[in-house]
């Protein structure tokens, strides 16, 4: 593929260059603790595993779009609903049930939203951006 902008052909797809660039890691920490108590010594040996993508900055630069989390919705959500059950045991707090049922209608509509963009927004833009190519020699970015 030429590069629009210097004209090389010395191109590579945005796919390659995210794939080549990421790399899953997978390390475990093992630390031991020792203890004193009245009856004795204790010791304990703990094992915590780390598993994560390491990423090179050129690959996070032409990072696919990021797939879009109801996450921050479904905890507004939850909150919503805490605060609506409180609201009718604890009678001095009886008015936070307005403050439950907005958190909740807007946790809906977030999730909702967020299923919408799911389905019709985001493999749109997944499907862009496989189209997107970079230039080694001048670094542009493009779309075929
Ligand atoms: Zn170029």
């Amino acid at each position: 593929m030429q590069c629009p902008t210097c004209a090389s052909e010395d191109t590579i797809r945005a796919e390659m260059v995210y794939d080549a660039g990421t790399s899953r890691i997978n390390t475990t920490t093992t630390g031991a603790g020792v203890g004193f108590g009245r009856g004795g010594i204790g010791v304990g040996v703990g094992s915590a595993g780390t598993t994560g993508v390491h990423q090179s900055r050129l690959a996070a630069k032409v990072a696919p779009p990021a797939k879009p989390t109801g996450q921050p919705w479904a905890s507004l959500l939850v909150v919503g609903i805490l605060a609506i059950i409180i609201s009718r045991i604890v009678d001095p707090w009886a008015s936070l049930i307005g403050v439950g049922i907005a958190l909740t209608v807007v946790g809906v509509a977030g999730i909702v939203f967020t299923v919408i963009r799911l389905q019709k927004d985001w493999p749109k833009a997944y499907e862009q951006w496989t189209h997107l190519w970079i230039c080694n020699r001048c670094g542009a970015a493009f779309y075929v």
